[in-house]
């Protein structure tokens, strides 16, 4: 106990400042997603439903940074909400594991159209690190229609704000 008090007192602060890319990136990039959802859904917000598909939760870290105050994406009309049934986007992480992969199928059944589905991150692409685990039981499109896939693992913050801007020119006109 006290030798890892001393260690911790020794070795004092190890976070780095955070950045949000180039600077300006983000506050150029939610601009233009504030605008298009603005235009697009008349004055409210995007619904984003998240779904853990089976991730290890270093997709959901990232994603929570959109909120932090760096990115604080709801001042650029986005909006993450509770349920699949006021969502417009499903943005989904993880490799879909046998326990999810209903409940996947059954939130996509519960969004209202145009049900926009973003595969975020390498394992709801193609199953990343977990490919050919016994408890996985494949990617998102095997289970769900997908929209928009991006690579990473993680994808930044900075990737998801471009993919939802890119999910905004699916939404109808
Ligand atoms: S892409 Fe990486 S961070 Fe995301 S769930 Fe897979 S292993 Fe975790």
């Amino acid at each position: 106990m006290f030798s890892i008090l001393r260690r911790n007192l020794k070795t004092g602060r190890v976070t780095v400042p955070v950045t949000a890319g180039p600077a300006g990136e983000h506050e150029l990039v939610g601009a233009e997603l504030k605008s298009k959802v603005a235009r697009l859904l008349g004055g409210r917000s995007l619904h984003v439903r998240e779904v853990d598909a089976g991730s290890c939760n270093g997709c959901e870290l990232e994603i929570t940074g959109l909120s932090t105050p760096t990115y604080d994406i709801e001042r650029f009309g986005v909006h993450f909400v509770a349920s699949p049934r006021h969502a417009d986007v499903l943005l989904v992480t993880g490799p879909v594991t046998r326990q999810m992969a209903l409940a996947l199928a059954k939130t996509y059944e519960a969004a209202p159209e145009p049900r926009i589905v973003i595969a975020s991150g390498d394992c709801a692409v193609d199953c990343g690190v977990f490919a050919g685990s016994y408890a996985v039981a494949g990617p998102v499109e095997s289970f769900i229609p997908v929209d928009i896939k991006i690579k990473g693992c993680p994808p930044s913050p900075m990737t998801i704000l471009r993919a939802l801007l890119a999910a905004c020119d699916r939404l109808p006109r």
